[in-house]
């Protein structure tokens, strides 16, 4: 029965060592298919010795972090220096973390040697029955998985049709809005564009082209908002955006300069003339006295009908 050992450090040197009960035919016959099921399985594997601080890495870890097993020395410290910097200070806490339980189960980003960046995930244990000074890690590339995550995570919080964010991830962030202004008492403030008549735009000029309005108009707002507000489609053509840390002033004077570049926008019908339309915008800011995060969308909305009712095509404030 071959000791666990004889499988460790796959070297010659090593497998002098540690092959005691395996010939050296059977010793590289029995690594050679451990190291394809390795490959075969995406699976990298790293081993460290704690009495001498040697290391050694399967073929598939070099792979992950592209470089060359000729010119590259396994070690602790080689490693870490690939490890993404936002993610160093997690896989220090991990290593210590299994140095004191045994074991470990992370998930970091490497910089490869080009600056292309894949996500490993890491499982590691030193909990081996035959010798405890012996660290036992695997590493998966997660970099598909993790890219998928992403393209869910933007879907989860994004208007399909228009790419600005949906209302419930709005709503979140104006309840996360609303928690910061008490605390900060920092100005906060939402404009609510509704766009008029806008079932006469697609009574006229068919559904198709109404949708292409609904997305011309969010393409200023990215154009003319800055990338930290927060930019929402409450509904059919109702947009909301958070604004932080800007006067009350300030944000009926932005309100007003997206209204008439609006009104400015020729837009164009499928047979190739072109049309305007006007939008409508109640602003209004968080209070010291609100109880909850909704009286300011509330107020909002009350500023925006009122301006529906004195004409439409304009910036309320109240
Ligand atoms: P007002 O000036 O009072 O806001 O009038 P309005 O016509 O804009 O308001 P109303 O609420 O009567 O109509 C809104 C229309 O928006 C009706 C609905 O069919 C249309 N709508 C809602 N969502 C979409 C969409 O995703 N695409 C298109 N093309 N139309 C939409
Ligand atoms: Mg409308
Ligand atoms: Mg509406």
């Amino acid at each position: 029965m071959a000791s666990r050992h004889s499988i460790l450090f796959p070297s010659p040197s090593a497998s002098q060592v540690f092959a005691k009960h395996l010939t050296q035919d059977e010793w590289l016959a029995y690594t050679r298919t451990l190291q394809k099921l390795h490959k075969v399985g995406r699976l990298g594997y790293w081993q460290m010795s704690l009495a001498t601080g040697d290391v050694y890495w399967s073929e598939v870890v070099y792979e992950f972090l592209d470089v060359d097993p000729r010119y590259f020395a396994p070690s602790h410290e080689a490693f870490m220096t690939m490890v993404h910097p936002l993610d160093q200070d997690k896989v220090a806490q991990s290593r210590q973390e299994m140095l004191k339980i045994g074991f470990t189960d992370i998930k970091y980003r490497i910089i490869q040697p080009n600056g292309c960046i894949r996500w490993l995930h890491e499982i590691a244990d030193n909990t081996s029955p035959d010798d405890p000074n012996i660290l036992l890690g695997t590493l998966h590339d997660i970099t598909a998985h993790k890219a998928l995550e992403e393209k869910l995570r933007k879907q989860a919080i994004t208007d399909d049709l228009t790419g600005v964010f949906n209302r419930r991830y709005f709503m979140k962030r104006l309840r996360q809005a609303f928690s910061h202004f008490r605390r900060s008492e920092k100005n906060v403030a939402v404009l609510l564009f509704d766009v008029d008549y806008f079932k006469t735009v697609n009574d006229t000029y068919g559904h198709a082209i109404g949708d292409q309005v609904l997305q011309q108009v969010c393409r200023l707002f990215k154009e003319r908002f800055r990338e930290t507000d927060i930019i929402g489609r409450l509904g059919g053509e109702e947009f909301a955006v958070l604004l932080f840390e800007v006067s009350s002033e300030d944000a009926v004077a932005i309100a007003d300069g997206i209204r008439q570049a609006l009104a400015d926008h020729p837009f164009t019908t499928e047979a190739g003339g072109t049309f305007h339309i006007s939008i409508t915008c109640g602003v209004s800011s968080f209070a010291a006295d609100d109880p909850t995060e909704d009286c300011i969308l509330h107020r909002a909305d009350k500023s925006l009908y009122l301006g529906k009712r004195q004409g439409r095509d304009q910036v309320v404030y109240r």
